[in-house]
This record gives C-alpha cells, sequence and structure tokens, in this order.
C-alpha cells in the first residue's frame, strides 16, 4: 500500500478502515537465503537494501524484541557527515545523501530535518582543530563553515558566550546535517524489506548458531531452529554475545549511553548544537522538548537504562553551555547498550567463518549510518566484496594496526 496525500484523503473520507498493517506478522519459513539477526535500523535497513538493490528477497530479519526497541529508537536523531577521516567521511557522506531522498526511497514520513549542527570551539587549538575537519570535509564535497565569534551570537544568542570558564569562541557548522524521527526510520525500512518479500520476525532470540563444516547452516532460537544459507549479525549493543555463539571474541565493549528529554517549550533551539569542552548535544523535538545527551555512563552493562550521576553530569554541562537550562523540567530518560569498539569507528565486514558476516562497533555514532550501513552491508552479503566507502571498516584492522581513531580519543572504550 503506498502512501499519499490521496490515499490519505480516501482513507479520512471512509473512516479510515482500509489501512492496512505496515508489516506482515509471518511465522519462520525452515530455512532462508540469508537471515539477518537483529530488527534495529541497520538490520532492516541491511533487510531492505538487499531485497530493493540485490534482488535477494528470500530474506529474514530476527528480532528478540519488536522493531525499533534497541538503540534505533532510543537515540537523540543526530544525522551529519563531519568527520575528519578518509576511512569514514565518504562512508558517512554516502549516509547523509541516501537520508536526503529517504522518505522519497521508501515512502514513510520520517521527518528528516536538515536544520544543520554546531561543533562549538572554546579554545584556539579547538579552532585549528575545526578548521582542520571543516577543511577535510570541503575536500571530500561535502559541506562545512567556520564560524566565529559574532556570527555565532547572532545565530546562537542563549548560549553562555561570556563563560569564564569555557568561553564560546566559534563553531563549525554543518547545514545538511539535522535530526530524523528515529522509530519512524525503523518502521519505514520494515515496512519497505517486508513489502519486497522480507519475512521480520519479532520476540524471536537467536540462542545460539550452528556450523557444520566450519560454516553456519542456520540458528537456534525461541521459535526452533531456522536454517539459512548467509548470516548477518547486526545486533549493535548485543553484538559480543551473538559473536560469542559463533565463537568469535569481538574488539567491542557493551556500554549504557542515555538520553534525555524535556518539557515541551515554544521553539528555541533551532539547529543541533554540541559543546566543545563537556560531552553534550542538544535539539529541540518538533513537539518542542528538548532532546538532550552526553557521555556513555562509562562501565560495562547490557541494561537499557543509566545511573544518576551521569543525568547529573549531562545536566551540568547542558547548564554550562546554555545558563537558560537550569529552569527547564527534565521529563523523560532512557538508557540504550552503546557497542564500543576499540578505536570508535565500526566493522562492516566478513568474518573468519566463510558465510558469516558481521555489523558492528556503531558506539554512540550508527543512527546517521543507518542508510550507508544497510546498504553497504547488503553489497557485502550478496556480493561478498565490501562497498568502496566501507573498506576500512575491517574486522582485522585492530590486530593489523590499521585503526580508524576518529574522536582521536585513544583506544580505550571508556575514554571515547
Ligand atoms: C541514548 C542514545 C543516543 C544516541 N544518539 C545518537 C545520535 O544522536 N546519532 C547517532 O548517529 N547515533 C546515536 N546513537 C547510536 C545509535 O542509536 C546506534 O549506534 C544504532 O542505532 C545501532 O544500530 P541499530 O539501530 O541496528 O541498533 P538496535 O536498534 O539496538 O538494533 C539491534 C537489535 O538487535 C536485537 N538483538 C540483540 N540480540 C539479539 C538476539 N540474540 N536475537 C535477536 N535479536 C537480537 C536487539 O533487540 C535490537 O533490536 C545513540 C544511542 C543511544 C542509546
Amino acid at each position: 500500500m503506498r502512501y499519499s496525500a490521496l490515499s490519505l484523503l480516501k482513507n479520512a473520507l471512509t473512516g479510515n478502515r482500509d489501512w492496512q498493517p505496515a508489516w506482515r506478522q509471518p511465522a519462520p519459513k525452515p530455512h532462508y537465503d540469508v537471515i539477518i539477526v537483529g530488527g534495529g535500523g541497520h538490520g532492516l535497513a541491511t533487510a531492505y537494501y538487499l531485497a530493493k538493490e540485490f534482488g535477494l528477497r528470500n530474506v529474514a530479519v530476527i528480532e528478540k524484541g519488536y522493531v525499533g526497541s534497541g538503540n534505533v529508537g532510543r537515540n537523540t536523531t543526530i544525522i551529519r557527515s563531519n568527520y575528519l577521516l578518509p576511512g569514514n567521511n565518504p562512508f558517512y557522506e554516502l549516509s547523509l545523501t541516501l537520508w536526503e531522498g529517504l522518505e522519497q526511497d521508501f515512502n514513510f514520513n520520517a521527518m528528516v530535518s536538515q536544520r544543520g549542527i554546531v561543533n562549538l570551539y572554546h579554545s584556539d587549538a579547538q579552532r585549528d582543530a575545526y578548521t582542520r575537519r571543516g577543511n577535510a570535509m570541503r575536500l571530500h564535497g561535502v559541506d562545512a563553515e567556520l564560524l566565529e565569534r559574532p556570527a555565532l551570537r547572532e545565530m546562537l544568542p542563549f548560549l553562555d558566550f561570556d563563560n569564564a570558564r569555557f568561553p564560546v569562541l566559534g563553531g563549525l557548522l554543518q547545514r545538511r546535517a539535522g535530526t530524523v524521527r528515529h522509530d519512524a526510520v525503523a518502521w519505514g525500512y520494515a515496512r519497505g524489506a517486508d513489502s519486497r518479500g522480507v519475512d521480520i520476525i519479532q520476540h524471536c532470540e537467536v540462542t545460539a548458531i550452528r556450523r557444520e563444516n566450519g560454516r553456519v547452516t542456520g540458528v537456534e532460537t525461541s521459535r526452533g531452529f531456522i536454517g539459512c544459507g548467509r548470516l548477518a549479525l547486526a545486533t549493535a549493543g548485543n553484538s559480543s554475545r551473538t559473536a560469542e555463539m559463533a565463537g568469535l571474541s569481538l574488539p567491542i565493549e557493551s556500554h549504557v549511553l542515555q538520553a534525555f528529554v524535556s518539557e515541551g517549550l515554544k521553539p528555541f533551539i533551532d539547529c543541533v548544537v554540541t559543546f566543545g569542552v563537556g560531552h553534550f548535544y542538544i535539539s529541540q523535538s518538533d513537539k518542542g522538548g528538548l532532546v538532550f545527551g552526553g557521555d556513555i555512563d562509562g562501565y560495562n552493562s547490557y541494561a537499557q537504562r543509566g545511573n544518576l550521576a551521569m543525568v547529573e553530569h549531562v545536566a551540568e554541562a547542558g547548564v554550562s553551555m546554555i545558563p537558560a537550562l537550569s529552569r527547564v523540567r527534565m521529563l523523560r530518560a532512557w538508557g540504550g547498550i552503546m557497542d564500543m569498539s576499540m578505536d570508535g569507528s565500526p566493522i562492516i565486514d566478513r568474518t573468519p567463518i566463510d558465510n558469516l558476516y558481521l555489523n558492528a562497533g556503531w558506539c554512540y555514532g550508527g543512527f546517521k549510518a543507518t542508510p550507508a550501513s544497510g546498504y553497504c552491508f547488503a553489497h557485502l552479503i550478496a556480493r561478498n566484496e565490501p562497498h568502496e566507502t566501507a573498506r576500512q571498516m575491517r574486522l582485522d584492522r585492530f590486530e593489523r594496526g590499521y585503526l580508524l581513531d576518529e574522536g582521536g580519543k585513544g583506544a580505550q572504550a571508556n575514554l571515547h
């Protein structure tokens, strides 16, 4: 069923009785050409592009909860491609380009809003680093502008420019960055994949991976054994657990990251702003709530909730940047499980097991990557060849020493 202004009108006039479910609830088949474990953004996008771009339709996505219950429905919705390293930048730019056409492509309103992102700088050294990053972006054909203090003051008058400890000197702006309604992305990809024949099997947990003669033959699940020709893992925060089922130990630690939403306010912040001296980022949703977040909680966990110390830490950073936040009431908070890789960059690669593929290590930046991750992972699974923009996202880079250390924040997950 295609959504359009006409279908909206027709259904409104006929009592909204003819809408079809956005996707089916199929029983698992005994065997699929490809099984994707994880019905988050990346797993669903992979299934969508496998069917749409590579003609593979005998595909199942197996999800232990419901679609959107993982990080895809828990993040702070920021998309951008303001990366420095050549191993990352073209990939995230591909993603941003796909975001720009996504709603038309999968015929679903995901509220893609290119409202821009400003990364604040607070020292000369930081300005130099941002200038370098902006120049690298422009060399890759990506938009970037360095804003000096007067321009920034006009654009974001509510910032604490004269903060004695952290004066705001300027910012790096990417106008094409922005926000997307996160759970609608999962729904749009699920609907698009389902309509092309992909089975989305919810409430079905993969508990073991069966192997014969070194190859994966299928997965044991809470709904029985399901066979497959190729198995793809896209389980984000649970990547270490699912990979372990195939005997793989990943260079990934799982940590909690929290998100926060304030009470609804009149329009106040019309772009995404990030603090340069604390880890804090904020935007305002269309409903008026301020959506913000900060650091990971800093201890290993598989719980989808965080601790109070980080609530305080994030609130402090927010008030340092925007003093008016001290008068805003916080309404909701939740946590998601982050798959923190040791260099802060992801893995989209084959594994030492012939027909097992891995998509993991997204840290706290995987939402913006969803379209490109799905596209490149589908390319890898279908052709057994990495997509050119994801060539450096290899699993063996950690033992070979070719890290993609984008943040420059060290190789310790806790320090990202
Ligand atoms: C609070 C927070 C804020 C964030 N903010 C941003 C942001 O602003 N911008 C950005 O780019 N990124 C952000 N991220 C990161 C981003 O959300 C993730 O990197 C990305 O969503 C991970 O990919 P995914 O959508 O596939 O993960 P998920 O949605 O977590 O999908 C993985 C799925 O695998 C399923 N699964 C796990 N184990 C099994 C099993 N054994 N059997 C079956 N299914 C299984 C899980 O139930 C889950 O649904 C944020 C994350 C959090 C938590």
